[in-house]
């Protein structure tokens, strides 16, 4: 057997995607200019398909400051890894700032959230340790526990009386630390993780907590300092984690915690150790975005008002939209298992053609049977943009004779997506 003859199957996780591979459903091409507005197919959309929860894609202090960074550096600097010759002070300037602002004593950059999430959980996690996880977990927590190589425990989502169980089990013999990692806020389903039981459950059996927060960071809280703050207990998160890919609008991530954990990160975690450090037009930036997240409490408030407006008029028209708080909105419709496929198709077809881009998620990301459409709102949608979107899901809804009802059936399947069950 050649090595090569998996790929002339259509196996995989994504097997389907890449059969299709029409650029429509799957790897839509878009303009690449991110914001309210996107063009698709050569028409305008309306944008509800990317983390842009603060529009800071479209600022033009941000743009003013990486035009100075790359006429000063180029692309790129600093050559090498932080270890060797790819770090300076202005690499130590945000880090110093990402930390007061996450109120730890440290912080480390990465080149990119999944591998911030990787090499934290698997620089940490070693030998006699044991982690454990949400079953609804972000492919970077799933991939930096096998990384690790140390056994691991899968609570289900959101579900308090599992993790406890886990937790009792686990300690009975356990030799090593013990990591929780969870997410804040799960990308998705748009729902918060149960931080403050999480919190007292992990210092009654001794646990370490790690928090993936990608989705809250810059959101959540009256600060924008994520889901610690929304709950009032950031100082109870022994990690907290944030990714620049979504409300900083670029690219990157940090971990924060007190010194010597950041300090142990530093020079073992291998997916930073061993790479080029974050380049120097992303740090100059980073720096101004950060500066406009920790001033951006009208942007918060602007996007909450477009979150609400949303999910409100779309549930007023009959459309189940999950029950989660963050501003997330995803969009559930119910259907026979053997048309989810041809319903979606049909629906998202329907949402393009009339400017609402949006994206579609059926099983195995979601339980057969059920449809979603995930939207993000965002501070830089207007009024008109949320009224036309309704609107259209309005005539859709007709146009294509959608039944709205929830069976008994699917009803149990969102709650249970939900750990409600
Ligand atoms: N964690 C979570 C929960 C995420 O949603 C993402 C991005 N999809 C990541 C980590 C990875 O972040 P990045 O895109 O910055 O690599």
């Amino acid at each position: 057997m050649d090595l090569f003859d998996k790929c002339s199957t259509d196996g995989g996780y994504f097997g389907k995607y890449r059969l299709a591979q029409d650029n429509y459903f799957s790897q839509p091409i878009l303009e690449p200019h991110p914001g309210r507005l996107m063009k698709f197919n050569d028409s305008d959309q309306i944008m509800w398909s990317i983390n842009n929860y603060l529009g800071l894609a479209e600022n033009k202090e941000v743009q003013t400051t990486a035009l100075a960074a790359v006429s000063e550096f180029s692309t790129s600097a600093p050559m090498g890894s932080r270890m060797m010759s790819g770090n300076t002070t202005d690499h130590i300037e945000l880090e110093r700032q990402l930390a007061d602002y996450s109120q730890k004593d440290a912080a480390i950059l990465f080149n990119y959230g999944y591998l911030g999430v990787l090499g934290t959980i698997s620089s940490l996690a070693q030998q006699d340790d044991i982690i454990i996880i949400d079953k609804l977990s972000h492919a970077s927590i799933v991939d930096g526990t096998f990384l690790s190589k140390v056994p691991f425990r899968v609570f289900r989502h959101n579900d308090m009386s599992s993790l406890e169980k886990l937790l009792k089990r686990v300690n009975r013999d356990r030799k090593g630390g013990l990591l929780i990692v969870i997410e804040g806020t799960f990308g998705m389903t748009g729902d918060l993780a149960n931080l403050p039981e999480i919190c007292r459950l992990k210092d009654q059996y001794d646990a370490r907590l790690f928090v993936d927060d990608a989705h809250g960071f810059g959101v959540l809280g009256a600060g924008g300092r994520g889901i610690g703050e929304h709950f009032d207990v950031q100082d109870q998160i022994d990690i907290y984690f944030g990714t620049f890919a979504k409300a900083f609008a670029s690219i990157g991530g940090f971990s924060s915690a007190p010194e010597k954990v950041v300090d142990w990160i530093r020079y073992n975690a291998r997916t930073q150790v061993f790479a080029k450090s974050l380049p120097m037009v992303y740090v100059r930036v980073l720096l101004k975005t950060l500066e406009l997240v920790i001033n951006g409490s009208e942007l918060r408030e602007r996007m909450w008002t477009n979150a609400n407006l949303l999910k409100e008029g779309l549930r007023n028209m009959g459309f189940t939209v999950g029950w989660g708080e963050s501003p997330i909105c995803p969009v559930y419709v119910t259907t026979a298992e053997d048309q989810m496929e041809s319903v979606g198709r049909r629906m998202l077809i329907y949402l393009r053609d009339n400017g609402i881009f949006v994206t579609g998620v059926t099983w195995p990301v979601i339980p057969l049977g059920l449809i979603m459409f995930r939207m993000i709102p965002t501070a830089s949608h207007l009024p008109e943009d949320i009224e036309h979107t309704i609107a259209v899901f309005r005539t859709m809804r007709k146009e294509l004779n959608l039944d709205l009802s929830m069976s008994p059936d699917s009803e149990r399947k969102i709650r249970k997506l939900y750990g409600k069950d």
